[in-house]
C-alpha cells in the first residue's frame, strides 16, 4: 500500500507546484522508492483536450490516450514514469461520472450530494493502483480557497482521516513576498493561507516557500511557529536558472529528508543523485549555442509548446549546446516572404496545431528549409505541411491542401493530400469515427507502433526499425500520393504496421528533413533525450559550425 503526499498551493497561483511535486518524485526515486504522480484539477472541463493552448497551455497526451494537464509532462520528465489516464482528473470528469451513475440508478434512490458522492468519487480515483508504488503524489490544481477546489480539499482531508496514522502527508506551497522599501520578506500571506487550509481541516506537514531572497532564520522560525510545522519542514524554494536544477536544489534545502522524517522513515536510505548532477552540469555548462526557429501559431504563450521547448533543451544537453529558441509567428509569412525571417537560424521546427490560420506560412517555412538545406523537424501538423509543400512544389499538385481547412471553411478548395481519418486499427480492434462526432477525446490518441524503412535516416536516428510514439490528430497524409511524392524525393520512411498510415516522411538528399505524424516531444527526458530531438540539435550544431 502506498504512502500519500498531497500537494496544495496558496497565496498566488503559478508557484511551481507541478515542478515541486515532480522534483520530490525524482528525489524519492533517488532514495530507491517507486512513485506515481497525479493531478486533481478543479476546473469543469472533462479534460483539457478541448481547451485552447492559449487558455491552458499544452495538452499532454499519455500512452493510453488521455488528454491531460501539462503538469503530467513535468512529472514524466522528472521521474520517467509514464503517466496514465488515471493520473489526471478534473471536476468535470468527477461530476460526469457521478451523473452517469445517478442516471443508471447506482445510488439506489439517494439524494446526490457533494459529500459523500462527489468526494467518494475523488477518493476512489486517488486510490487507483496504489498497491503498485511506494509513494503516490497528488497535486491539487488551483489555490486553497478557490470555490471549485473545495470538494477536492474535502476529499483529501477525509482520505487522510480514514487511513492509518502516518500514511498521508500534506505539503503546502506558498510565496513570501519581498518588500523592497523595508528590505523584508513577509510571512503573513503564508500564515493566512495555512489558516485557510486549517479551517477546512488540513494541517500541512511541510511548507515550501517560494522566495526571491534568502529566507532568514528568524522568518523560518516565525513560519514554523505560526503555521504549526517543524522548522526543518520549512523549505525554501529559490528561483533557479533551469528547472532541471530543482531536484538538487530541493534536496539541498532538505525537502526529501523532511518528507521521510514526517513519515517516520529512519534511517532514511541514502540518495543517489548522480543523474541529476550530470543533468545540472549539462544544462549549465554548454560549449556552444544553436539558434532554432519554431514557426507556429501559439507563439505568445510558451506553455503552448511546453514539451517541445523541453525536448529541444534535452537535445541541447545531449550535444552540450545551449538551444536558443525563437518563436516566429507563421502568419507573418502569409503576407511576407519567409526568407528574411528565417535566415540565420541553424534549424527550423514546425510544431503541431489545429485550424487553417498560419498554415500557408508553415508551408513556406517547410519550403525554405527544404530548398536551403536547413535542418527541419515537422511535428504532426508540421509534417502535414511539409507533405503539402512537397505536393505543391515538387509534384505539381498546385491545389494540394488538407481537408481540415476545407471543413473549417465549409467549402472545397483543396486537393486533399491530408484527409480526415475515419477508420484505423488500434491494437487488434478497429476504431471508427464520423463527420460531426464530438470534439472531445475522439482523435487518434495515444501510443501507436510504426515500422521504419531499413536504411532510412529515421531508422538510423532511432537505431531501430520498430518504434512506439504518442499521437493526437484527426487528419492523416493520404497514402495514395506516396508513389508520386517518393519519385520527387519525399520518402515515406515510417508507416503504421498495417502499412496504411504514413507516420514519417523524410527528404532525400537533404542533411536533415524529417516530418513525423506523432509527438516525440512527449517522451523526451533530460536524462534520456529523445533521439529525434538529440539528432535534430546535432544537425543544427553542424550548421552552426559552418556559418
Ligand atoms: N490538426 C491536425 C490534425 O488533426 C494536426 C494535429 C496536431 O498537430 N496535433 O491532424
Amino acid at each position: 500500500m502506498a504512502r500519500y503526499i498531497f500537494i496544495t498551493g496558496g497565496v498566488v497561483s503559478s508557484l511551481g507546484k507541478g515542478l515541486a511535486s515532480a522534483a520530490l518524485g525524482a528525489l524519492l526515486q533517488a532514495r530507491g522508492y517507486s512513485v506515481r504522480l497525479r493531478k486533481l484539477d478543479p476546473y469543469l472541463n472533462v479534460d483539457p483536450g478541448t481547451m485552447s493552448p492559449f487558455e491552458h497551455g499544452e495538452v499532454f497526451v499519455t500512452d493510453d490516450g488521455a488528454e491531460t494537464d501539462l503538469d503530467l509532462g513535468h512529472y514524466e520528465r522528472f521521474t520517467g514514469v509514464a503517466a496514465r489516464n488515471s493520473d489526471s482528473i478534473s471536476s468535470g470528469r468527477v461530476y460526469s461520472t457521478v451523473l452517469e451513475k445517478e442516471r443508471r440508478g447506482d445510488y439506489l434512490g439517494k439524494t446526490i450530494q457533494v459529500i459523500p458522492h462527489v468526494t467518494n468519487e475523488i477518493k476512489d480515483f486517488i486510490k487507483i493502483g496504489d498497491d503498485e508504488v511506494d509513494f503516490m503524489l497528488c497535486e491539487i490544481g488551483g489555490t486553497v480557497g478557490d470555490i471549485e477546489g473545495l470538494p477536492f480539499f474535502e476529499a483529501i482531508r477525509q482520505f487522510a482521516h480514514e487511513r492509518p496514522r502516518g500514511e498521508c502527508l500534506f505539503m503546502h506551497l506558498t510565496l513570501l513576498p519581498y518588500l523592497a522599501a523595508s528590505g523584508e520578506l513577509k510571512t503573513k500571506p503564508t500564515q493566512h493561507s495555512v489558516k485557510e487550509l486549517q479551517s477546512i481541516g488540513i494541517a500541512p506537514d511541510i511548507l515550501v516557500c517560494r522566495s526571491e531572497h534568502e529566507i532568514p532564520e528568524k522568518e523560518r522560525e516565525k513560519l514554523a511557529l505560526f503555521c504549526n510545522v517543524r522548522k526543518e519542514s520549512v523549505i525554501a524554494a529559490y528561483d533557479l536558472k533551469s528547472i532541471y536544477e530543482a531536484p538538487l536544489a530541493y534536496h539541498e534545502q532538505g525537502l526529501d529528508q523532511a518528507v521521510l522524517d514526517a513519515f517516520g522513515i529512519t534511517p532514511a536510505p541514502k540518495p543517489k543523485l548522480h543523474v541529476w548532477e550530470d543533468v545540472k552540469d549539462r544544462v549549465n555548462n554548454p560549449e556552444g549555442e544553436v539558434k532554432i526557429a519554431i514557426v507556429g501559431k501559439y507563439t505568445q504563450l510558451e506553455d503552448a509548446y511546453k514539451s517541445i521547448n523541453e525536448a529541444l533543451t534535452h537535445g541541447g544537453m545531449k550535444n552540450r549546446v545551449k538551444v536558443r529558441i525563437e518563436w516566429v509567428d507563421a502568419e507573418i509569412f502569409d503576407r511576407e516572404d519567409a526568407a528574411p525571417h528565417l535566415e540565420g537560424y541553424h534549424a527550423i521546427l514546425v510544431p503541431g496545431g489545429f485550424g487553417e490560420r498560419g498554415t500557408e506560412g508553415k508551408i513556406k517555412a517547410a519550403q525554405f528549409a527544404r530548398e536551403h538545406k536547413i535542418p527541419y523537424l515537422g511535428i504532426c501538423l508540421g509534417m502535414q505541411m511539409a507533405v503539402i509543400e512537397a505536393a505543391r512544389n515538387l509534384a505539381g499538385i498546385e491545389t494540394a491542401g488538407s481537408e481540415e481547412f476545407d471543413h473549417e471553411a465549409g467549402k472545397k478548395r483543396f486537393e486533399p493530400v491530408v484527409y480526415h481519418l475515419k477508420e484505423w486499427v488500434q491494437g487488434n480492434h478497429k476504431v471508427k469515427r464520423r463527420e460531426g462526432d464530438d470534439k472531445g477525446g475522439t482523435m487518434r490518441l495515444g501510443a501507436y507502433n510504426a515500422t521504419l524503412n531499413e536504411g532510412s535516416k529515421v531508422a538510423e536516428v532511432y537505431g531501430s526499425t520498430s518504434i512506439e510514439e504518442r499521437h493526437r490528430h484527426r487528419y492523416e497524409v493520404d497514402i495514395k500520393y506516396r508513389e508520386e511524392l517518393e519519385k520527387q524525393g519525399l520518402i515515406f520512411s515510417g508507416m503504421s504496421p498495417d502499412g496504411k498510415l504514413p507516420e514519417i516522411v523524410e527528404v532525400k538528399d537533404h542533411p536533415w528533413f524529417i516530418g513525423v505524424q506523432f509527438h516525440p516531444e512527449l517522451k523526451s527526458k533530460p536524462f534520456a533525450p529523445h533521439p529525434l530531438f538529440a539528432d535534430f540539435v546535432r544537425a543544427a550544431k553542424d550548421v552552426s559550425r559552418l556559418v
